[in-house]
């Protein structure tokens, strides 16, 4: 009996007594270590023919002795000599695995999944395993056995055909761990197409399926008969790999109900071959609807990953940035090694290449979309729209580049969604500036008095209505250089310089009104004035500095925000309209009637602008008052 070496032993060790909870991909490696064996006989029977085979007969084949648990691997691969045994078997040749500690730590258990578990992660299962093995073009073939980390030992042996046999004799169930699941027909079948279905070559297994006889007497019992049938278990063909000329709407959508459980068929494909530094298939679909846990913190975003048709991850959340984050699909790139595990992503400069790849094509296919089909675009959108939103406004907005062409709003001169880039490009050559209403609903940002004044110069006004919109212009500031303004904002700055003129000297004769009104309102605005720019209403409340009303209501609904964000307001009075000289004589004759003006005044300008009264009691008081 030969000793493994000491990292080996470690490594076999972690396996045996592993907390590793995934047994289950041992199957997974090995039928992908079959494979591999059976390219490499492949690519070698190219220059020599003896070594060939009918391309149909090269396949996998999996048998199971139920009552002997026991299960057997068989591929017609390359074979393995004794040196390559020994080389192959016998040690880990992976660098840095000097790094194991002896335990069954938490740090091991990332470690496995770093280096990849290969042949070993049988151990995980099995008691014993013993490979006989007949390396290509030799006269000799080899039987390697090992009972775990005691040793294990390399002796010819009687076996014909070239390629290997992997025996694993499975473990004895414990009280906490089943084992015999795995010498269930249907367990290896689901894994098989769980993990494998893509690998190229037929894995085939002797079924056992009962067949129900129908008796000639109807009134018979019918009789049942178990046969058994040689099934291949994996389709070997990805989807990804067709061209998409060959695959049909209904395939792909069959695919992707089946595989992303969906009842919808999706609301885009997108299927790529990308060739850069790193090479990849992708395929991947925009939900018609969001899944019901989408706005739950359960939900996982991520595409599965293969290498060469070979799982490796089921949801690999790092392959997509969270604002696209309802994108579903596959990535397969022959380029990543089945070493990638859950904790090298971060470090995987591959895996990088092609997250910042994807995102890329993510996007042109929305650009692609919005520009062609509206419709489609529109429905997208209103499903999916405010996780872009969020996106510009997350990382103080360090994606809004990314995003900003792919967001559209409603707008008032328009019925349908535009894109910014439509709004600016449609803009009279006067026009300074993107304006934007922001209220609860459409309506009521369409009716906002400086919605209208806005509309009357010919300019167009999008209306935001979602919460984050606001915080969207603010991130963003400007769009093709012009910057974003809120038509309640106070520089709205649509007056010529006369105009201006003449406010500024009413606001200066009237200064010992304005002082007095904005002294009544203390606390609520910052000040009060006369306006030109205030359209038909009296009254108008107007926000200077960076939160507008509605953005500082929407704050302070946020936990823990209460009445923290005020919104830096000023009441405007509408100096073409008569209560300016209404104020202005109350001011002379009645101070006690300007005041209780100035509180009706002030709460009619937020009633205008969708924004809630405090006092509502007293205001009502207050007009009864003006009535009796
Ligand atoms: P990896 O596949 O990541 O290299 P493994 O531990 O799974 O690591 O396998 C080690 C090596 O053993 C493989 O690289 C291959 O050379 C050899 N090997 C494993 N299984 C087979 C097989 N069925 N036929 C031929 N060679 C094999």
């Amino acid at each position: 009996m030969k000793q493994f070496k000491t990292e080996s032993k470690k490594m076999l060790d972690m396996m045996i007594n592993s907390v590793y909870t995934n047994r289950e991909i041992f199957l997974r490696e090995l039928i992908s270590n079959a494979s591999d064996a059976i390219d490499k006989r492949y690519f070698r029977s190219l220059t020599d023919e003896s070594l060939a085979l009918p391309r149909e007969e090269y396949g996998i084949d999996i048998s199971i002795d139920k009552e002997n648990r026991i299960i057997k691997i068989r591929d017609n691969g390359c074979g393995m000599s004794d040196a390559e045994l020994e080389e192959n078997l016998s040690t880990i040749a992976h660098s840095g695995s000097g790094t194991f500690k002896n335990e069954n730590t938490d740090e091991n258990i990332s470690i496995i999944g770093q280096f990849g578990v290969g042949f070993y992660s049988a151990f995980m299962v099995s008691k014993k395993i013993s490979v006989r093995t007949h390396a290509i073009g030799s006269d000799t073939a080899f039987c390697w056995e090992s009972e775990g980390t005691e040793g294990y030992t390399i002796t010819p042996c009687d076996y014909a055909p070239f390629g290997s046999e992997i025996t694993l004799y499975i473990k004895e169930d414990t009280e906490t761990e089943n084992f015999t699941e795995f010498l269930d027909q249907y367990k290896i079948k689901e894994l098989v197409k769980r993990y494998s279905d893509y690998i190229r070559y037929p894995v085939r297994m002797d079924m056992e399926i009962t067949k129900t006889i129908p008796a000639e007497d109807e009134k018979a019992e019918p009789k049942y008969e178990t046969v058994v049938e040689n099934q291949t278990l994996n389709s070997m063909v990805p989807l990804w790999h067709k061209s998409s000329s060959e695959v049909t709407e209904e395939q792909y959508a069959d695919f992707y109900k089946a595989t992303f459980y969906d009842y919808n068929a999706p609301l885009k494909t997108i299927q790529a071959h990308i060739e850069g530094t790193v090479e990849y298939e992708t395929l991947m679909f925009i939900p018609q609807k969001a899944p019901f846990d989408y706005y739950s913190k359960g939900y996982e975003k991520g595409l599965t990953l293969y290498s060469n048709g070979v799982m490796i991850m089921d949801k690999c959340g790092d392959l997509l940035p969270d604002y696209f984050n309802f994108v579903k699909g596959i990535v397969d790139s022959s380029d990543l090694t089945l070493n990638i595990s859950r904790e090298t992503l971060q470090q995987n400069y591959q895996l990088r290449t092609i997250a910042k790849s994807l995102e890329k094509k993510i996007r042109t296919e929305l650009l692609k979309l919005m520009k062609e089909d509206r419709e489609k675009y529109t429905t997208f959108f209103k499903e999916f729209g405010a996780v872009l939103k969020f996106g510009v406004y997350n990382e103080y907005g360090a994606n809004k580049d990314t995003l900003k062409d792919l967001l559209v709003f409603k707008s008032s001169a328009t019925e349908n969604f535009i894109s910014l880039k439509e709004y600016t490009e449609a803009m009279p050559e006067d026009q300074k500036a993107i304006y934007y209403a922001s209220a609860t609903t459409e309506e009521l940002a369409k009716s906002l008095p400086r919605t209208n004044l806005v509309r009357s110069k010919g300019y167009d006004v999008l209306l935001f209505t979602d919460e984050v919109d606001e915080f969207v212009a603010t991130t963003l500031m400007n769009f093709g250089g012009k910057d974003f303004v809120n038509v309640t904002s106070g520089n709205l700055d649509l007056s010529s310089d006369d105009e201006k003129e003449s406010v500024k000297a009413l606001n200066e004769e009237s200064k010992e009104l304005l002082d007095f009104m904005t002294e009544t309102l203390k606390g609520e605005v910052k000040g009060v004035r006369f306006s030109n720019t205030v359209g038909e209403d009296p009254v108008s409340l107007v926000s200077e500095g960076y939160l507008s009303a509605e953005m500082a209501r929407v704050l302070s609904q946020l936990p823990g925000h209460e009445g923290m964000a005020m919104a830096q307001t000023v009441l405007e009075i509408n100096m073409t309209h008569k209560i300016k000289d209404t104020l202005k004589n109350l001011f002379e004759s009645d101070k006690e009637k300007l005041s209780a003006y100035t509180e009706i005044l002030y709460a009619q300008a937020r009633l205008i602008s969708g924004l809630e009264i405090k006092d509502p009691v007293k205001l009502s008081s207050q007009i009864c008052d003006l009535l009796v």
